[in-house]
């Protein structure tokens, strides 16, 4: 199968995503974007072994440099970002170097991040390699590291040249972690776009089983979804907080069990349900449609269950204190309707504990 593109429309700071399989070994896709002679490809020790000497057999045009960090979340920081600062200043790197993105959203996040501030910006690539860097950390411009205080506190928004993910590199992701992608996508369907979750409820054990033809539309759906989003609303000052559907209540339980019991993605899974458990409160949605999502979640093997080891004061002190409180209101992402989400700050506070309170949905 041959690749798609789409463009994420941003005036001068658009680009496009490719997405399809063996995207790697095409050579004369990456050199429209690449301005300069040098390129630094940053990747990670996971990484690296899989998809780094297929890249730089395609890149084997230009001056090719790397930099391979540890991996994992707890690399996600300024002392990491400031490895790849020095390995560019030795290796004297100047403002035309274009930076490359080999991995999945730390890599993203903290290439994107230095390529906003090395020598005040320059060029980079992303070729996100899971399905949550393919359909959401790599579309949007969002970078940056996480500070001991709090996660994703510094950054910048930095637009890549171009977005090129490989459906090939999915094959060799963690079943977890696999997963942990396809609740964002799930999210997607659940934001704006009632027709792709009725697409994913017939479709959604080929996605899981990495189908080329479902890999494909799927990406290309979310990615629209979302540069639609962040075309309305680059800088985040409005309608880009429906993103965060399931993330607040996501955000309550990685926090409060530690990172790591919950991938990010099955943290959004639960939050998600328990956003639209809140909704059929609010009499917005019917608790048939509820099921369905809960349905969806499952058959890939998502968490859907608040954990036991939870308070309701544990969901409370942690949402808070979350980014999403606002002159001291808690804003939570709601449906309006099925697979229409909105911002609200007027829902019941007693139905909202019920929902903190319930743990089987
Ligand atoms: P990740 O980058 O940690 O990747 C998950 C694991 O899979 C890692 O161990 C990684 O090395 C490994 N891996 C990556 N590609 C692989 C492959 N093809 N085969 C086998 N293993 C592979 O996590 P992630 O889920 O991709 O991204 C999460 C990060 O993205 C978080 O830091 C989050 O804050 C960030 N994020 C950013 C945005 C944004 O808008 N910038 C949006 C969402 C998430
Ligand atoms: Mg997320």
């Amino acid at each position: 199968m041959t690749y798609q593109t789409l463009n994420v429309d941003l005036a001068e700071r658009s680009y496009p995503i490719f997405i399809g399989p063996d995207l790697l070994n095409k050579s004369e896709l990456f050199t429209p974007y690449i301005s300069g002679k040098k390129v630094l490809i940053v990747t990670n020790q996971t990484v690296a072994p899989l998809y780094l000497e297929r890249l730089k057999s395609s890149l084997s045009s230009f001056e090719l440099d790397e930099i391979i960090l540890p991996d994992g979340e707890q690399y996600k920081t300024l002392d990491t970002v400031n490895l790849i600062f020095t390995h560019l200043l030795e290796k004297k790197h100047s403002r035309k170097t274009t930076l490359i993105a080999l991995g999945g959203g730390v890599i993203g996040d903290m290439t994107g991040f230095a390529a906003a501030s090395f020598q005040r910006g320059v060029d980079f690539i992303q070729i996100p390699t899971t399905v949550l860097s393919q359909v959401d950390s790599s579309v949007g411009g969002k970078t940056g590291v996480n500070h001991k205080l709090g996660k994703n506190m510094i950054g910048a928004f930095k637009q890549p040249k171009a977005v090129f993910a490989d459906t090939n590199t999915l094959k060799t992701l963690p079943n977890r972690e696999l997963s942990a992608g396809i609740a964002e996508v799930v999210k997607y369907g659940l934001i704006t776009d009632y027709l792709f979750f009725e697409w994913l409820e017939k479709n959604i054990l080929e996605l899981y089983s990495l189908d080329e033809r479902a890999v494909q539309y799927a990406i290309k759906q979310s990615c629209l979804v979302k540069a639609d989003i962040v075309n309305q609303d680059e800088m985040e000052s409005g309608v880009r907080a429906l993103l965060n559907l399931g993330h607040t209540f996501g955000h309550a339980i990685e926090t409060s069990l530690g990172y790591g019991k919950y991938l990010h993605g099955e943290a959004v899974a639960i939050g998600t349900v328990m956003a639209s458990y809140l909704s059929v409160l609010e009499g917005n949605i019917s608790f048939e449609d509820h099921l369905r999502i809960i349905n969806l979640f499952e058959k890939v093997n998502l968490p859907v269950d608040s954990p036991v080891e939870m308070q309701v004061d544990d969901f409370v002190e942690k949402m808070s204190i979350d980014k999403k409180v606002v002159d001291g209101k808690l804003r939570l992402i709601l449906f309006s309707k099925m697979s229409q989400a909105i911002i609200s700050d007027t829902f019941d506070h007693e139905k909202l504990m019920k929902t903190l309170a319930t743990k089987n949905f």
